[in-house]
């Protein structure tokens, strides 16, 4: 082997080695600034160029973006990634992605396509370039381009080659980190909501509990002091007030569970006089409407460790709920069934039932099956937390079945046993 053979396996071999520890580094950050700066200085070591560069195809508009880093200093870190368009029909680069494959020029100015433009802006004089298709599988996503090979030569198999290997590598950093930006964000935006969601809450029970304490104590006053049709008219006044002093209450207590979230009272009760309480509850709603409620308990001394109060209000929303979604004088049963390990208290009716794929839903704070302009029926959406956030703090278990629409609803909530 003469000197020039070792000297280019040598070069060979490092161009190799900075391929892997390029690769190692750009799969260790889901950041995109350090991946993509990563690969450009790579590619131009490796193809010997004086610079490297990084276009990536929006999926979306099918856009094609030179990222450039904008820098005040040269202090890596304090760069900000810049998005320059760059035209799909009318550039090298545009070639690349459209032909999905390896372009080398090795004298630009002879080239049709090439975008000079690009060379204007960026006071960057191109020669000669490489351009290689990023892809995931056989989808392109960029194009990485070697620029200027160093002392006026020409791209050679071996560049090609190595560049290729790099720019697979680069395409899957580079999804990885925009699936992870994208994962953020969207996460981002929810908790957002989440917050709004929060802050709307508390401002609305505050805000509305002392006006409507006011119209409750005038409503009921009227009603008694006056006559005939006046009367009527307070009545339905007071009503009204009374509605929506119980869904101040729902958000109340919903944002008192989960916001403040208070530990659980707990003792150690036995079911059946959790279940009685409920029951008693719901007695003159249900009296009203002639609801037949059903009380089965099996054995009357099994206990729960449980927080009375909560608990009863976990199962007074399942009745209410079981009252509301049923015809007036529909059957309603409150049981339980003892499992090895656990309890489930069970409230059956045969409502209007609710379909499959809106089961898992039911308990997700406003969510209603009907939709807000078509509903019957009264709530905020709220009960089902409600009593969900009240299980969750009992390490309990709550969930619903039902066969379909009209065909009733049963639910479960699962306790420990003590
Ligand atoms: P609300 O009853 O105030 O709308 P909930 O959180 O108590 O809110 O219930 C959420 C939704 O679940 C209800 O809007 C209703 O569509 C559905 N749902 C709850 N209980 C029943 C039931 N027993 N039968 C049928 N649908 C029900």
């Amino acid at each position: 082997m003469n000197v020039d053979e070792t000297l280019g396996l040598e070069l060979r071999l490092k161009k190799l080695t900075r391929l892997v520890e390029v690769s190692l580094i750009i799969n260790s950050t889901l950041q995109l600034e350090p991946i993509l700066r990563q690969i450009m200085d790579a590619a131009a070591e490796i193809a010997e160029a004086e610079a490297g560069s990084i276009m990536l195809l929006d999926p979306k508009t099918r856009e094609l973006y030179f990222m450039a880093f904008t820098s005040t200093s040269s202090e890596h870190h304090s760069a900000t990634l810049k998005r320059i368009p760059v035209p799909l029909n009318n550039s090298l680069a545009g070639e690349v992605v459209l032909e999905n494959r390896t372009i080398a020029v090795n004298d630009v100015s002879e080239h049709p396509r090439h975008f000079r433009k690009a060379d204007a802006t960026s006071g960057f004089q191109t020669h000669s370039l490489l351009g290689i298709p990023m892809r995931i599988r056989d989808r392109v996503i960029g194009v990485l381009e070697a620029v200027n090979k160093l002392n006026g030569k020409q791209w050679t198999d071996q560049d090609v080659y190595l560049l290729e290997i790099l720019a697979s590598q680069a395409a899957v950093a580079i999804e990885n980190a925009n699936l992870v930006t994208k994962l953020t964000e969207a996460y981002q935006e929810l908790s957002q909501v989440d917050k709004l969601k929060n802050d709307f809450i508390a401002i609305a029970s505050h805000e509305l509990r002392t006006p409507l304490g006011v119209i409750l104590g005038y409503a009921s006053f009227l009603k008694e002091e006056a006559q005939g049709e006046a009367s009527e008219h307070a009545a339905a006044v007071l009503n009204s007030a009374l509605r929506m002093r119980q869904i101040i209450e729902d958000m109340t207590n919903l944002r008192f569970l989960k916001v403040e979230g208070a530990e659980p009272d707990f003792e150690v009760l036995p079911i059946a006089e959790l279940m009685m309480s409920a029951l008693n509850d719901v007695q003159s709603m249900s009296n009203a409407s002639g609801y037949r409620l059903h009380y089965i308990v099996p054995t009357p001394d099994v206990k729960v460790r449980a927080d009375r109060l909560k608990l009863i209000m976990a199962l007074t929303n399942l009745l209410n709920n079981a009252m509301k979604y049923s015809p007036k004088n529909g059957f309603i049963e409150l049981t339980y069934r003892l499992q090895p390990s656990e309890i489930w208290v069970i409230v059956k009716d045969q409502g209007i039932g609710i379909e499959k794929e809106k089961l898992e839903h039911i308990f997700e704070e406003f969510y209603q099956v009907e939709d807000h302009m078509t509903r019957r029926h009264g709530g905020m959406g709220l009960g089902l937390s409600i009593a969900k956030a009240i299980v969750d703090a009992h390490h309990g278990r709550i969930w619903a079945e039902s066969p379909g629409l009209g065909q009733g609803a049963t639910f479960y909530i699962s306790l420990p046993l003590v």
